[in-house]
């Protein structure tokens, strides 16, 4: 039987490929008409429908269902949910999912191979399937400042929900001017941090009810302002910063950096599989 990729992002189908020559493999895999990779919104929504459509089923994630969203501290523009934080909405989503789906957590896909089916190793099973679902979404992009790879972990964040909880009455700065960075620049700001958001434009990007927020809370902003390098031994003491108007440098003293300017999309088995993608990895 002819087999099919589809690649997800969020609900949307939006890519079909059927028909790929065939291979073998040696050793007994489970089989699957429909292997869904990522528990993501986009991932727990097909494995939802292809349940239900009477397909036998699986997905695999190699953490913990829920994706990005869990990283959110509030979502507000999901329907039905006027206000929630991410990590509950996820929990309803794959509790939601689980009625129908098992759910493979902590199984990272390695390697993909497309044949007559598609062949899949992940880091404790193999599997094969006629249908293939890439729903692996995408992963927080790094500043690649010095210190940075150092002191991640130890004063640098990808997840203001996270970790934001270390830093109460402490200086952090958020950098970033997009949605992500405005919305941990508030959530920081509400429990009590003392937050300076840095932002290499002269203007955010960000919903401007989020830059209204920012705005009514006070909440101090450089613009024009980039991160040259982050600073500590065993945990960040500053940040070094540059104007980029005037060239001025300073040095900041802060214990947090929180870095939240875009991502990079999860799209090496797109690569293995052979799908063109655009310079930014995206399929
Ligand atoms: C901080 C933050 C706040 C956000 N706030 C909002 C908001 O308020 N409203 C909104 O609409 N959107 C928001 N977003 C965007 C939203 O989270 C994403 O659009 C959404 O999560 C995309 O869903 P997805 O299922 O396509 O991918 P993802 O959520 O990225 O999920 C992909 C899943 O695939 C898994 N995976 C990847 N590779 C493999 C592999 N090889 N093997 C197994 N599993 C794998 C990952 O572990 C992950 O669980 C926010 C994002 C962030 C980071």
């Amino acid at each position: 039987m002819a087999q099919s990729l589809f690649i997800m992002h969020s609900m949307h189908v939006v890519m079909t490929i059927e028909g790929v020559s065939s291979d073998s493999s040696d050793i007994s895999p489970q089989e699957f008409d429909v292997v869904i990779i990522g528990a993501g919104p986009a991932g727990l929504a097909a494995g939802i429908y292809a349940k239900r459509a009477g397909l036998n089923c699986i997905i695999l994630e190699k953490g913990v269902p829920g994706g990005q969203v869990l990283t959110s501290p509030m979502i507000e523009n999901y329907p039905g949910f006027p206000e929630i934080e991410g990590m509950k909405l996820m929990d309803i989503m794959a509790e939601h999912a689980r009625r129908y789906v098992d759910i493979r957590e902590g199984e990272d896909v390695l390697r993909v191979r497309s044949g007559e089916r598609f062949q899949l190793s992940t880091t404790s099973s193999k599997y094969i399937s006629r249908a293939l679902i890439l729903a692996t979404g995408a992963t927080h992009r790094k500043l690649g400042a010095p210190g940075e790879n150092k002191l991640a972990g130890r004063g640098v964040s990808y997840c203001a929900t996270c970790d934001g909880f270390f830093y109460k009455t402490k200086e952090v700065v958020v950098i970033g001017g997009g949605n992500t960075a405005l919305t941990d620049a508030l959530y920081l700001h509400s429990i009590d941090c003392k937050v300076t958001l840095i932002h290499r434009r002269g203007s955010f990007r960000a919903d401007k009810h989020l830059q209204d927020s920012i705005a009514e809370r006070k909440i101090q902003v450089l613009f024009d302002t980039v991160v040259d390098e982050i600073l500590g031994e065993n945990g960040v003491t500053s940040v070094k910063l540059r104007d980029l108007k005037t060239g001025v440098t300073q040095e900041m003293v802060v214990s947090g950096v929180f870095v939240a300017i875009g991502e990079v999309p999860s799209s090496q088995l797109a690569s293995e599989l052979g799908l063109n993608q655009d310079p930014g990895g995206f399929i």
